[in-house]
């Protein structure tokens, strides 16, 4: 049996400061018999997109899923009349459908799984979805809407009860549990308050029951138990309000909640609340590129990259090709390639500057040894998120990534954002992966996890994944 832990929203740091504290005793025990790694997550750095590479070995742009928020230029997907999708809410329920049919899920490959609120779920029985019924639901919107993050903690406490009960009744090959109280409390109190530690506790004391469990009845020999998370946080101090800013420039936009606007000409779909894609020209069914862009979106360019909020903008130009522009650090050319039966080769060149701090050149690398080059760098594993976002269909004509202490909403939020998400920087991006076995390989992404899973449990993975094994 393989269990997966999501600790949503859980950076490396505070988690092993709690486990060396003694707060998370069960945590720490694993992390003594087995390891710890800090691994790279995805960009954008949110829920949703974030959970493609455990469950489908993929990055998230190119299977579908750009962000949390995305407008449907091609307008195949999302319907009419704003053509937006948000998995705030009740579109969450579409994600199945807008992911890639093509590219399988760990769920549908591995028939005796459980899950536990998993935004893809893809493959899943529905007997086997925790936290999805009807009561669910409603509990989750009034938590969710009165703002209050220690009801996060107790949806945390009772869906972990009856992911233990589960477990032990049913006999999962697979199972996968998320848990969100941490990512929560994070952005409602901060993620070093101590109500974070409360929900990191949670997380500990059910890894502690299902071993004990496994422990009592003789399986713990063959049960793998891994904990990870799907992105970090970072503290917020002031809020852009992107889409009022864009709009104050005299366009029309659609931007979340109120998304039915007529002849709009900008998209502004921000997740996390750290990155945001910008949607230009919509009546366009195909994606414009830039520099031809550059005539009629300069000055809209401009303007965002005078504002303290914008750190990094990045301009697609092809689906393999983007600029990547800051104010203050210069701009540089991120490439992809793709070559019939090689993995994907990158490339970073600084045309002047070096926006992505790596202080070389990178010419045709593996997807490891980009890896190596950014991991030190305030911007781990960019060139590769970069390059896997940029040209994705369903991605923006501005790609924005947001500076330390800002986000991009100052609106319409329920809980209140003192702490945010989404960006390329290493709060954000760094995540834990405690494992109760020693890898035999190195873990370096998310994205290895699904491959890493389907080897623990004896499955062939899917021809197309973007991670490697670690088991
Ligand atoms: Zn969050």
């Amino acid at each position: 049996m393989l269990i997966i832990l999501v600790a949503d929203g859980a950076r490396p740091d505070s988690l092993g400061a709690a486990m060396d504290a003694g707060q998370l005793p069960a945590l720490a025990r694993l992390r003594s018999e087995g390891a710890a790694y800090t691994v790279t997550s995805t960009f954008p750095s949110v829920t949703g997109p974030a959970y493609a590479p455990f469950l489908m070995g993929r990055f998230p742009g190119p299977i579908g899923l750009p962000a949390l928020r995305w407008f449907d230029r091609a307008r195949t997907t999302a319907s009419f009349p704003h053509f937006t999708r948000s998995y705030v809410g009740h579109e969450m329920r579409h994600v199945d459908r807008d992911i890639d049919a093509a590219a399988p899920t760990i769920f549908e490959l591995a028939p005796r799984s459980l899950g536990s609120l998993s935004v893809i779920q893809r493959g899943l029985p529905r007997a086997s979805r925790l936290g999805r019924g009807a009561r669910f639901a409603l509990r989750a919107a009034r938590t969710h809407f009165a703002g209050d993050a220690s009801g996060w903690l107790d949806i945390d406490r009772k869906l972990g009860a009856e992911l233990v009960r589960r477990v032990r009744e049913d006999r999962p090959d697979f199972v996968f549990a998320a848990l969100t109280g941490i990512d929560k409390a994070s952005h409602a109190e901060g993620h070093d308050d101590g109500l974070v530690v409360d929900a990191m506790r949670i997380v500990s004391d059910i890894a502690g029951e299902l071993r004990d469990d496994a422990e009592r009845e003789g399986r713990w020999e063959d049960t793998q138990l891994w904990i990870v998370s799907d992105h970090g946080h970072s503290p917020v101090v002031e809020h852009e309000d992107l889409a009022a800013l864009v709009e104050n420039q005299g366009h029309r936009v659609v931007a979340h909640p109120w998304v039915y606007r007529a002849h709009p000409d900008v998209a502004v779909m921000v997740s996390g609340n750290a990155m945001a894609h910008l949607y230009l020209d919509l009546d366009e069914r195909e994606r414009p590129w830039w520099p031809a862009l550059g005539q009629r979106w300069n000055s809209l360019l401009e303007l965002l990259l005078a504002r303290p909020a914008v750190d990094i903008a990045l301009l697609p130009q092809s689906p393999t090709r983007c600029e990547v522009v800051t104010a203050g650090r210069g701009r540089a050319v991120v490439e992809i390639a793709r070559t019939e039966g090689d993995r994907a080769r990158y490339s970073y060149r600084r045309s002047d500057g070096d926006p992505l701090g790596l202080c070389v050149d990178l010419t045709a690398v593996t997807a490891d040894e980009a890896w190596e080059a950014t991991i030190a760098t305030d911007y781990p594993d960019s060139v590769v998120q970069i390059a896997n976002l940029a040209g994705a269909a369903r991605s923006g004509e501005i790609i924005l990534s947001a500076t330390r202490g800002w986000d991009f909403r100052a609106r319409y939020e329920p809980i209140p954002h003192r702490s945010s998400h989404g960006a390329l920087h290493r709060e954000h991006m760094l995540v834990p992966l405690i494992v109760n076995r020693p890898a035999a390989g190195v873990p370096r992404r998310t994205v290895d996890v699904m491959p890493s899973a389907l080897a623990v449990l004896g499955i062939t993975a899917p021809p197309v994944t973007d991670g490697a094994s670690f088991a």
